[in-house]
């Protein structure tokens, strides 16, 4: 008999994804539409699998209410590619980063090898904690990245600035979490493996008027959009397998009412963790109200409590809760609280946290 504990698994990535994904990639890995054979073992240019990507650009395209100006891709090397991706194709001279965390500063990093980066506010200072909101960007720059949501801070932009160059932005880890407005980016792009599907594939949202502003050095092939876009995303092999569950699972989410129900959802379980923690004598959050994440929830032990650790922690145990580990530069537990993570679960930690 297989191990029927109940798992809460709130891994911040690869994290859940909905059991409907998992069940119809399952089928598919043993008998693909019908063939016979697995899906990741017939050609990426049978009408199969051709299917399934048209299903899945389909299916982001009307999620997100992308509009026809913009191209859809499924590119690999994960959102770290895009980090020396995009200074690569669209730095000219120079481009403004707002640096919210980890993932900007890798970001910032590889931009600095293309030309001059303007750091237009970060939150460094204090750890993190918040996503600045008052600074001007350069309208001389070539464009503006920003982190949507810094996984590793638990912070969120709530509302993403009035950018007057191109607005390009990473996010990675709150796609298709809430509605967003398209025509506001140039560029979106998302490693799979939050709200999307398994790790090895990269979601960009691209548009198409972008390409006409490469910057003037070699880009090889691979790394050109354009390649990409003129291809279907099958300019090479595609990574088969993550397109698939990421299509299932896109199509899970569309079933039950898409990004704007799943906001809904999102919020609920966002405030049943959060009053939980505000609520609790012996925890804080660690991101500031105002900028805090629904997606990644961050919290600790007040310093006068840390004795209480072992006890939550052999609580959440016992309770099948996994995951909430939080990283290492921030210390104590992050709750990931993906789209495909159920109320359910969130209630069975916030009743460990008030419980304690
Ligand atoms: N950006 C954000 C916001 C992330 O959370 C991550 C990874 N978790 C990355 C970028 C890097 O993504 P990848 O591992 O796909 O390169």
């Amino acid at each position: 008999m297989t191990n029927s504990k109940k798992i809460h698994n709130f891994s911040a990535g690869p994290s859940i994804l909905s059991p409907y994904a998992i069940e119809k990639s399952i089928a598919d890995l043993q008998n693909f539409s019908g063939t016979g054979l697995s899906a990741i073992e017939v050609s990426h240019r049978g009408k199969e699998f051709q299917k399934v990507m048209d299903d899945a650009c389909e299916l982001v395209r009307s999620l997100l209410d992308v509009p026809n100006n913009y191209d859809i891709l499924f590119l690999q090397g994960g959102a770290s590619t895009q980090f020396y991706q995009i200074p690569m194709n669209f730095m000219k001279n120079k481009a403004v980063y707002l640096n919210t965390g980890t993932w900007s500063k890798k970001a910032i990093k590889e931009a600095k090898a293309y030309g001059e980066v303007i750091e237009c506010a970060s939150s460094a200072e204090s750890n993190f904690n918040y996503i600045p909101t008052e600074f001007s960007i350069d309208n001389s720059a070539d464009y503006f990245h920003c982190t949507s949501n810094n996984t590793i801070f638990g912070t969120q932009i709530q509302e993403f600035p009035d950018s007057p160059i191109s607005l390009i932005c990473d996010m990675s880890s709150d796609i298709f979490s809430r509605p967003i407005e398209i025509e506001k980016f140039d560029m979106i792009y998302a490693g799979a493996q939050k709200n999307m599907g398994p790790a090895g594939v990269t979601l960009v949202i691209i548009k198409k008027d972008l390409y006409q502003t490469t910057a003037d050095r070699h880009v090889p092939t691979m790394l050109k959009y354009d390649t990409h876009a003129e291809a279907g995303s099958m300019y090479n092999t595609p990574p088969v397998f993550a397109i698939l569950a990421s299509m299932h699972n896109l199509k899970w989410l569309k079933d039950i009412g898409g990004v704007k129900a799943i906001q809904n959802i999102n919020e609920d379980k966002a405030n049943i963790l959060y009053s939980a923690i505000d609520e609790s004598p012996y925890f804080t959050g660690t991101a500031e109200l105002s900028s805090r994440s629904k997606m990644n929830v961050c919290f600790v032990f007040k310093p006068e409590h840390q004795d209480l650790e072992d006890k939550f922690n052999e609580l959440c145990k016992t309770a099948g809760i996994s995951g909430i580990k939080g990283h290492r530069s921030v210390g104590g537990y992050r709750a990931s609280i993906y789209n495909a993570m159920p109320t359910e679960s969130v209630q069975v930690l916030a009743d460990i946290i008030r419980g304690l």
